[in-house]
C-alpha cells in the first residue's frame, strides 16, 4: 500500500496481521517442482506444506497441487510417519489452514500458475480437526472468495469412521483418500493403533457409503514397506478389501525416515503389486516419489529443525 504514509504503513503493520502463516523455511526440489514450506505460526509453532508442480502429459492437464496441514503434529502415531513420532500439539484454526493455501497462491501468481488441487495429506489426522477443515474448504469455495471447487478437494483420513459418515452428510462433494496400508487388521493395528477401535471393514463400508452418497472416488492409500506389506498375497487380499466401482488403489513407496529400520521394496516388486491389482481389476497408480531430497514426507523437515533447535 505505498500510496499510505510510511507512518501509517507502519502503524498498520503493527495493529494487524496480514497472514496466520509466516514462511520460517523454504526448500526447493525436483528441479523446483517440489516446494516445501515450514511456516511459522503465530504462537512459534511449525508446521509443513508441500506444494507440487506437474507439467502437461498426453493423459494429463498440467496441475499444481497442495499438500496442507491440518494440526502441529499428528495424535494418531503411525510407526512409519516422522510427524506420528513427534507427538501432538493443537489443532489449527480454519485462519491457518485457508493461509497455507493463500501464501501458495500469491507465490505461484508471480510465475503464473495456479493452485489446481488441494490435499489434506499434510501433518495431522484432519478429520480430528473437523469443523476446521471443512470451514476452510467452505470458504475456498465462497464464490466471493476463491469460487475453489470442494471437488478439487482430498481430504486423507485414517479412517474414523463417525466423521467419515458425517461428511458424506454435508453436501461437500470432496474425495476422500483412506489411508489403509495393510490389508488385515492383525498388520493394520500393528502399524496403526485406532484400528482397533475402527477397523478395516467399518472403515471401507464408511468409505463406500461416502462414495455412494457424493459420487466421489475414495482413494486407498497403500505405503509400501519392504518386507511388511509389499507380498503378492497381500496385493491380492488387498483387491478383495477394496472393491467398488468407485475404488482406486494410490501405491506409495515409502520415503526414508531417518533412523527408521523401515525401506521401500525394490521397484520391481512394487511393479509387481501393483500389476496385481490391476489384473483382479483395481484401478491402480504408484505415486511418484517427490522431493527425497528435502524431506519431502510429512513431518520430516519439521522434525529435523526440532532436533537442531530443542525447545
Ligand atoms: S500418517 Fe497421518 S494419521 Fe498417521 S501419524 Fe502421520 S499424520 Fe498422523
Amino acid at each position: 500500500m505505498r500510496t499510505l504514509p510510511p507512518a501509517a504503513r507502519q502503524a498498520l503493520d503493527q495493529a494487524f496481521a496480514y497472514s496466520s502463516v509466516a514462511s520460517h523455511r523454504r526448500r526447493e526440489a525436483d528441479g523446483g517442482m517440489t516446494i516445501k514450506h515450514l511456516f511459522k505460526l503465530q504462537d512459534a509453532r511449525t508446521i509443513e506444506t508441500v506444494v507440487m508442480r506437474y507439467e502437461a502429459s498426453s493423459r494429463s492437464r498440467e496441475r499444481t497441487t497442495i499438500c496442507v496441514s491440518s494440526q502441529v503434529g499428528c495424535p494418531i502415531g503411525c510407526s512409519f510417519c516422522a510427524t506420528g513420532q513427534s507427538g501432538f500439539d493443537r489443532n489449527l484454526s480454519e485462519a491457518e489452514i485457508v493461509d497455507q493455501f493463500l501464501h501458495a497462491r500469491r507465490e505461484l501468481a508471480a510465475i503464473d500458475r495456479t493452485l489446481t488441487n488441494v490435499v489434506f495429506m499434510g501433518m495431522g489426522e484432519p478429520l480430528n480437526n473437523y469443523h476446521a477443515v471443512v470451514a476452510a474448504i467452505r470458504r475456498w469455495a465462497r464464490p466471493d472468495t476463491l469460487n475453489f471447487s470442494p471437488r478439487r478437494v482430498t481430504i486423507s483420513t485414517i479412517g474414523l469412521v463417525p466423521f467419515i459418515e458425517r461428511l458424506a452428510s454435508e453436501e461437500l462433494p470432496v474425495n476422500l483418500a483412506i489411508s489403509l496400508h495393510a490389508p488385515d487388521d492383525d498388520l493394520r493395528g500393528s502399524m496403526i493403533p485406532v484400528n482397533k477401535k475402527y477397523p478395516i471393514a467399518a472403515v471401507v463400508a464408511a468409505a463406500r457409503a461416502h462414495a455412494d452418497r457424493t459420487g466421489r472416488r475414495t482413494s486407498y492409500e497403500y505405503v509400501l514397506l519392504e518386507g511388511v506389506n509389499d507380498s503378492l498375497a497381500q496385493a491380492r487380499q488387498l483387491a478383495r478389501v477394496v472393491r467398488h466401482p468407485r475404488s482406486h488403489v494410490n501405491l506409495i513407496p515409502m520415503n526414508p525416515i531417518e533412523g527408521s529400520s523401515m525401506a521401500p521394496p525394490t521397484r520391481a516388486r512394487i511393479r509387481a503389486f501393483a500389476t496385481t491389482l490391476q489384473e483382479a481389476g483395481i484401478s491402480t497408480t504408484v505415486r511418484a516419489t517427490r522431493g527425497l531430497d528435502i524431506d519431502a514426507a510429512c513431518g520430516q523437515l519439521r522434525a529435523r529443525e526440532l532436533a537442531a533447535s530443542p525447545a
